[in-house]
């Protein structure tokens, strides 16, 4: 292993949600057509391998670019900062990637009543997880940003290719879908190409393509919610998306209080039911926005739920206490320190 690759492993104990091993035996593997950019708020990682690697990298990364400058709510040629300068006052005409990923997001706050919410921007605004001045806000600061916060307040209209927010005040935030989703619009990009194993991380949110090279599973650690080192491993086969949500990854301390980034659309303040919690699935989108609203809801309703969404969970509990869905028990190896 060079000692830039020993480099960037040390780095993702920091930095990423989850971390990657992929352990290679016997004879060298071919060199993977790789980069590594920040895109999203977070360090996307490529590493392509097969015939068409280059190309397929060069669109992978296209892609993670293309959507970014579509979801990011600071830049003025976005498309969510028109929707929101907008919002109340008129329609904004919007690429096809936008509704697409907008239907997921209203598609998936429906499936988990509202836990899940693409309205949350108010929220995440009066607390500073916006411009990273945190803060705990006043009562009636949150009750006027829970009047905001609706879902079924994103007006779509697919003719003119529009979207409108009904309410002025009102903020759309992809913070907890984008990334899975344009894992997905990568995944189909590399069906096209000709290549036989690739791994691409965006902060957390993993796809896993075909086969590692020289390996027949794929075995990725579950990132120490308190600390560094890893609490576990997820053992996969093939392809698949695997999204985390944690309360490590973005939050404040204060008055000995940790407050996350992930809010409860309900009580408008910062979920704390579990520490963490990891989703695998076939859909990228899907594992994303639903690590989110598991994250809200609690251990119970993702253990319930999961098999209704044909995903596996695992997770850690506000004491600490890993919990796994039945349905992904035999790949899941939990340590009891972190190693
Ligand atoms: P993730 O790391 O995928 O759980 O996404 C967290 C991000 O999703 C946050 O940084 C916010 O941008 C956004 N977010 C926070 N709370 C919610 C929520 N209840 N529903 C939808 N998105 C949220
Ligand atoms: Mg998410």
């Amino acid at each position: 292993m060079s000692s830039k690759k020993i480099v960037n492993i040390i780095a993702y104990i920091f930095i990423a949600v989850i971390l990657i091993f992929v352990f290679t035996k016997g004879k060298p593997v071919e060199k993977p057509a790789s980069s590594e950019i920040y895109s999203m708020n977070t360090i996307c990682d490529l590493e392509i391998y097969g015939k068409d690697k280059e190309a397929a990298l060069q669109k992978s990364v296209s892609l993670i670019n293309t959507i970014n400058g579509i979801v990011d709510d600071f830049s003025p040629e976005s498309d969510v900062y028109k929707i929101n300068e907008n919002a109340g006052i008129h329609p904004v005409k919007v690429s096809k990637t936008t509704i697409d990923i907008l239907e997921k997001a209203i598609q998936i706050a429906k499936q988990t009543n509202g836990a899940f919410d693409p309205t949350i921007r108010p929220l995440l605004v009066i607390w500073g997880f916006k411009n990273k001045n945190y803060r705990v806000p006043t009562e009636e600061e949150i009750k006027a940003a829970l009047k905001l916060i609706s879902y079924q307040d994103i007006v779509i209209n697919k003719a003119d290719n529009t979207v409108f927010l009904k309410h002025k005040g009102e903020g759309i935030d992809l913070g907890g879908i984008a990334k899975g989703y344009t894992l997905d619009r990568i995944k189909e990009a590399l069906d096209n190409f000709n290549i036989t194993s690739a791994l691409i991380n965006m902060g957390g949110n993993v796809l896993t393509y075909k086969n590692p090279p020289n390996s027949s599973v794929w075995r990725i650690g579950i990132k120490n919610p308190r600390g560094n080192g890893i609490r576990g491993i997820i053992t996969v086969k093939g392809t698949k998306f695997i999204s985390t949500s944690g309360d490590y990854e973005r939050y404040f301390i204060k008055n000995g209080v940790r407050y996350c980034h992930i809010i409860n659309p309900k009580t408008g303040k910062p979920a704390r039911k579990i520490i963490s919690i990891t989703v695998v699935s076939d859909k990228g989108y899907l594992g994303d926005a639903l690590s989110t609203a598991f994250f809200v809801k609690g251990k119970e309703f993702a253990l319930q739920n999961a098999t209704r969404f044909n995903v596996g969970v695992v997770g850690f509990d506000d004491k600490m206490t890993p919990f796994i869905s039945n349905n992904i028990k035999e790949l899941i190896t939990i340590y009891n320190e972190a190693r």
